[in-house]
């Protein structure tokens, strides 16, 4: 008899056994529809022999119903989800739903019915109607997918397709993407990129497993480079995934590849239409999709025949999920290289220490790209001590800074402030009676928001309108912001320069990627003097006129006790440092701080960032931290903060004593109150050889808590 054994996606459940009609056929990775109880569920299937499970004998074996008309789930991947669920402590099925699609992308090719708003509005405009219109507004997808996204029902879709407010859409989930054209626009290379770029053309023709670590000062042209891999896989056939850190980079990326290939790459990324991503999904999955930039997500894709990654600005926190399968797209990727064997490029001007270590063992190849493309120097960098340089009171911006501002306004020139701040000021204050603004749901304070006139939880998204008077005293006029984020910088320039055009640039004011456009287009044009922006304008943008770089506050990262707050720190600062100037005009970086002496600091403005490895290094190997280490985290949460108290204390007492491990806590997360649930936090710190996550499953397995506390584990935690 044909038996099969799946794995079940939409179950809490462990692997089960099906028996397989004559009239089906199933290979391992198939996907296929299954009956459990009374409901029918998907399932990957898979070799018995890497899914221990429960033998289910021949004669109670159910059959399974349906196998789904998308290519089966190739080797490497299921390798790669494997692997992914076993290191990261999480559930390979959680790990494997990130692989699949909507099951209208699932069920098959062809055409399909989506649906949209046709801009009439309806006669009789009830709350239901209302919130799914403007849920709505942009979107296309199956009545389902968009009674999901509305939270409204299916019935209250159907009510406004009859009112006709919304109009159906036959669309080709199958029609194939234009094709990229590896010659369009060949630039001509340094010698220096040409070396490079030769390495990662050869390694794309080798067809083996080969992780480079491209090591390259802002504006050396890693991007260049590495299009010349590119271009190679698509000659080739082969299909190219780049990841980056930040959907606000891809416009820019978008313009580049098209310049450079003739068409878009095919985007993939969780804010996506739902008719995009399935188109999307299922050309990658056939092979039509050739070049995929996106997110962390898009790693986890079945790419039909995969030849090259790269993940650009491979040092970005970003790239470590921080809920549900808590992985690090950075390492996944290399591990992916290793499954498919292609080769995988990991791109920064700043690599993580980790990647460095990587280099210098031996296992990644270091390429470096030492200087900018062309007459680009690097720029000046100077320190402006603020013990010294005081601001005025009530203002952040310190008499040097606002000099350079002044003289690239009298040239024609643009600056660029950092402060990794959003909002107007972090924390609003009562000066009658002390009342300070707090989130609800979470240990934060609610930041102002002048422009959207609200106080806003930037962790959960808690919002209330901005008040005009103290909730707890009853007085007006009494309200203070405390502290700077960038709105109340632009406001500053503002007072100072009132004829500077200027422009804030956060997630908040560029929250999609027409404001996103028009924000590049306006800052090449010329038509902003003075860039006002958080970490969103640190990287990939080549501004022409921009040649003075303002830090507001070094300092700010460095508060807190994370072990990586001075390599995040570092990087930070000088990815907004390379923003300033390029061939015709130097640049200048300005550092505002109270602790010039900070190694960070200090090895910024000596332009010495090999005095900041090792610096680093040292902090680290004292730390028992990675590369020299390891840490990992298990977060307890719960509702009720004695519920989750008790589960981490009991999670405490049962750790394990073992000479290569050592357990801190439990103790107060460092955000002990997040979206309504109280959390608490292990810390365990082991030798590099000691065999980490095994320990964990063995420790937590036997365990039993209540059923409103969640375990998370975080395996090489960013911030603790
Ligand atoms: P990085 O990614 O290292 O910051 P980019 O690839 O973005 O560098 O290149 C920086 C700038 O220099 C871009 O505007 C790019 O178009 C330009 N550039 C780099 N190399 C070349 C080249 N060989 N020919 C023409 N322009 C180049
Ligand atoms: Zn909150």
């Amino acid at each position: 008899m044909n038996r099969v054994r799946l794995l079940v996606l939409n179950a809490a459940l462990g692997p089960l056994d099906y028996r397989v009609p004559d009239d089906l056929h199933v290979e391992p990775g198939s996907v296929v529809v299954a009956p459990l109880g009374p409901r029918q569920v998907l399932g990957i299937a898979w070799e018995s022999e890497r899914l221990p499970g429960t033998e289910v004998p021949d004669a109670r074996l159910r059959p399974i119903l349906d196998v789904l008309p998308v290519p089966p789930l190739r080797a490497p991947l299921r390798r790669l989800i494997e692997w992914t669920a076993d290191y990261y402590c999480a559930a390979m099925a959680s790990v494997a739903r990130m692989s699949l699609s909507s099951s209208a992308a699932l069920r098959g090719g062809g055409t399909i019915t989506e649906y949209r708003l046709t801009g009439v509005m309806p006669s009789r405009l009830t709350p239901q109607r209302d919130a799914a219109i403007s849920a709505l507004d942009g979107e296309q997808g199956t009545i389902r997918e968009l009674a999901d996204l509305a939270g409204v029902s299916e019935a209250v879709l159907r009510g406004l397709v009859n009112a006709g407010v919304m109009e159906p859409v036959v669309v080709d989930i199958d029609r194939a993407y234009p094709p990229a054209d590896p010659d369009h626009a060949v630039p001509t290379l340094s010698d220096l990129q040409t070396g490079v770029a030769d390495r990662f053309v050869d390694a794309v023709k080798a067809r083996k497993f080969a992780p480079f670590l491209l090591d390259g000062v802002t504006g050396s042209g890693k991007t260049e480079t590495y299009f010349e891999a590119v271009s190679e896989a698509l000659r080739m056939g082969r299909q190219v995934l780049v990841l980056l850190p930040e959907i606000a980079l891809t416009e820019n990326f978008l313009k580049r590849f098209e310049s450079r290939f003739g068409v878009p790459p095919v985007v993939w990324h969780s804010s996506q239409k739902q008719s995009e991503r399935r188109r999307a999904w299922r050309q990658v999955a056939e092979g039509g999709a050739q070049v995929v930039v996106g997110a962390r997500s898009a790693l986890f894709l079945p790419y039909a025949n995969l030849g090259l990654i790269i993940v650009d600005e491979a040092h970005e926190v970003s790239f470590k999920q921080d809920d549900g399968v808590r992985y690090n797209a950075r390492d996944v990727a290399v591990m992916r290289g290793r499954f498919e064997q292609i080769p995988v490029v990991l791109a920064s001007a700043t690599p993580a220490l980790e990647s460095l270590q990587m280099a210098e063992a031996g296992v990644y190849e270091k390429v470096d790209l030492p200087s900018r493309f062309g007459e680009a120097s690097l720029p000046e960098i100077a320190v402006v001590d603020l013990r010294e340089q005081v601001p005025p009171r009530g203002r952040w911006l310190a008499p040097p800074l606002v000099q350079g501002i002044e003289e690239r306004l009298e040239r024609g020139e643009q600056s660029l402030l950092f402060l990794n701040r959003r909002g107007y000021a972090p924390l609003t204050l009562c000066r009658n009676c002390g009342f300070r603004f707090q989130c609800p749901n979470c240990s934060a304070w609610l930041v102002e928001h002048r422009l959207s006139k609200r106080l806003a939880c930037h962790h959960c998204g808690h919002e209330v309108p901005s008040p005009s008077q103290c909730p707890e005293c009853g007085e007006a006029d009494c309200l203070t912001a405390c502290g700077p984020g960038v709105e109340r910088i632009a406001d500053e320039v503002a007072q100072i320069f009132p004829d500077a055009r200027t422009a804030v640039v956060t997630s908040d004011t560029l929250s999609n990627p027409e404001k996103i456009a028009a924000f590049v287009d306006a800052a090449e044009s010329g038509a902003i003097d003075v860039i006002v922006g958080t970490q969103l304008v640190t990287k990939g943008y080549h501004f022409p006129e921009l040649t003075l770089v303002g830090v507001v506050d070094a300092d700010l990262g460095l508060e807190g006790g994370d072990l990586r707050a001075a390599e995040r720190s570092y990087q930070q600062i000088a990815q907004v440092a390379g923003r300033a100037g390029r061939a015709s005009k130097p640049g200048e970086v300005m550092i505002q701080t109270r602790h010039p002496d900070a190694p960070v600091i200090a090895a910024l403005a000596a332009g010495d960032r090999d005095a900041f490895y090792a610096a680093e290094t040292d902090a680290r190997r004292h730390a028992g931290a990675p590369p020299f280490g390891r840490w990992a985290a298990i977060i307890v949460s719960s509702e009720e903060e004695a519920e989750a108290r008790e589960a981490a204390q009991n999670i405490g007492r049962a750790a394990p004593r073992l000479d290569d491990l050592a357990v801190f806590g439990p103790a107060p997360a460092p955000l002990s109150l997040l979206r309504g649930r109280y959390r608490y936090r292990l810390l365990i710190n082991a030798r590099r050889s000691a065999a980490l996550q095994q320990t964990i499953r063995e420790w937590l397995h036997p365990m039993e808590f209540a059923p409103g506390v969640r375990i998370g584990v975080d395996i090489d935690p960013y911030s603790f």
